[in-house]
């Protein structure tokens, strides 16, 4: 087998999914390989750039051990209660077992249409393709869990939009694709044996810890809030905006999943919305706890009949369990940012030193990545860069004044302090206008030299590069996107 496949979803009951068919494109072509993701899965890179391996990533050929499903799920887009999406453009292939020994699965993205596509047809346009395989690479190097790009390739057929687009297709890798809405699907069918076996199969794969506890759904629910209250402080800290926060797009491994309309901030503002679909800023970047937070609740929710048989006791246990998430959360965000700000040490009052900070940023519409990246100077003296970021730079001045006080009692080595703010404060994030230039290359020009550039780069977002410094700066005002589609 060229794909080491070992498949443990599709031996689930049939109800959990239905098998799907990949869409065969006319006459695709390799756009790139992730040779070293290869590697950690235990796949040639070299096999999957062949002309076989091409025949497998645009869907022409079925890998042997492959047996390709369409997921069933269920969730609340923006709010609202959809009892039935699933996988309507991905086609789960299989699974493999990498080179840690853990499960990973292989998923075609824009693969053609399922059992689950409704009106849709499947397919997935170049643009997206590759902000997606540029976005979740970039975050695998800023330390962020998150799905990986294995590969993308153009289909040779175009896909029909606003206008008619180069159709692609992403080779997508998960911990699972197992989502908050996977468990609402059974949940709203009244479907308790499904839900018994989904917690099974969902605490073997992802939180083996916590198998054989003596409440396994409390403990599912204890592991997913604590999972995904360390993943949205990651989030926050380097500027993230997910953008389609609905429940179906929440992965129950805690990672970050379904790249939409996502983007970076550049100035710092907690009302920063990107997505041309969430019109109502529900997923604006500082919304992002408050939105996890509602769909774990909505997660609760469907395993409350299993929790307790006492209904009563069983929405006690959840409260008890959704309450944990600020307890993890806050710590996880408040210390991000005192590493942030070059702290190795905790003080009551550095909660209020930090809001002083992001407070001012706000109102001096500093960039979150330049303003962070340059306290490492500032915190030897060498003011300038930072200062320069605000609109008034004695916002700066005075704030900084408290803060070498704080560094001062912190007693860390200046070198060390250096070196591990440059480990926390990325000089690079995938640059929003720049993923739009990137993309307008690649669809309008088939010039994919900015997209392999972007790769490359963002793949060390703590190095200083300065080939690439173009990169790492924010948009002027003529090229700030205002909105992001996907
Ligand atoms: P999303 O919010 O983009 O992750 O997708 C929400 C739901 O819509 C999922 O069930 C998707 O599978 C489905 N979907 C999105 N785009 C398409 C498409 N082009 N064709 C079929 N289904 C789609
Ligand atoms: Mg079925
Ligand atoms: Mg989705």
């Amino acid at each position: 087998m060229q794909i080491p496949f070992d498949n443990s979803y599709a031996r689930l009951p049939e109800r959990f999914f239905a098998p799907a068919e990949p869409l065969q494109s006319p006459s695709p072509a390799l756009v790139r390989v992730n040779r070293a993701l290869a590697g950690e899965l235990g796949i040639d890179a070299g096999w999957l750039e062949s002309a076989a391996g091409l025949e497998v990533l645009s869907g022409r050929a079925i890998a042997e051990g492959s047996q390709p499903i369409a997921q069933a799920y269920a969730g609340h887009q923006f709010g609202n209660f959809v009892h039935q999406l699933g996988d309507g453009r991905a086609i789960l292939l299989g699974e493999v077992v990498d080179r840690d020994g853990r499960r990973r699965d292989i998923q075609l993205k824009g693969a053609g249409r399922t059992a689950f596509s409704r009106g849709g047809d499947g397919r997935a346009a170049l643009g997206p393709v590759l902000r997606e395989y540029l976005v979740s690479e970039a975050m695998a190097a800023l330390g962020i869990p998150t799905t990986r790009a294995l590969a993308a390739v153009t289909t040779g057929e175009p896909v029909i939009r606003d206008a008619l687009l180069p159709g692609a297709m992403l080779t997508r890798i998960a911990s699972s694709h197992i989502r908050v809405g996977t468990f609402q699907y059974f949940a709203a069918r009244g479907d308790a044996e499904a839900l018994r076996l989904l917690t099974e199969h969902v605490l073997a794969r992802h939180y083996p810890e916590a198998v054989g506890a003596a409440n396994p759904y409390r403990a599912l629910l204890d592991a997913v809030i604590s999972a995904q209250a360390s993943l949205v402080a990651r989030w926050l800290l380097v500027g993230f905006i997910h953008g389609v926060m609905n429940t179906d797009n929440m992965s129950i491994a805690g990672e970050t999943i379904d790249y939409g309309p996502c983007a970076f901030m550049d100035a710092y503002d907690a009302a920063t919305v990107f997505s041309s679909i969430d019109r109502m800023g529900r997923y604006a970047y500082g919304n992002q706890p408050r939105m996890a937070h509602w769909n774990l609740t909505r997660l609760a929710e469907a395993l409350l009949s299993l929790i307790d048989e006492d209904q009563d006791a069983a929405v006690e246990q959840a409260q008890d369990a959704l309450a944990a998430f600020n307890a993890t959360f806050e710590p996880a965000y408040i210390g991000g940012l005192r590493r942030k700000i070059g702290l190795a040490s905790e003080d009551e009052a550095d909660g209020e030193l930090i809001n002083t900070l992001l407070t001012r940023m706000s109102e001096n519409q500093v960039d979150f990545t330049l303003l962070f990246r340059a306290l490492g100077a500032a915190a030897s003296g060498e003011d300038e860069p930072a200062r320069a970021l605000f609109i008034d730079p004695t916002a700066f001045d005075s704030w900084a004044i408290d803060w070498r006080a704080r560094l001062a009692r912190d007693g860390q080595s200046p070198d060390a302090r250096r070196a591990a703010m440059d480990s926390v404060n990325p000089a690079f994030i995938p640059r929003n206008h720049r993923v739009e230039a990137m993309i307008e290359a690649a669809v309008e020009r088939q010039d994919f030299a900015p997209f392999h550039r972007m790769v490359d780069v963002l793949a060390r977002p703590f190095e200083d590069q300065p080939d690439a410094a173009d990169l790492a700066q924010p948009p002027l005002p003529h090229e700030r996107v205002a909105a992001t589609f996907c």
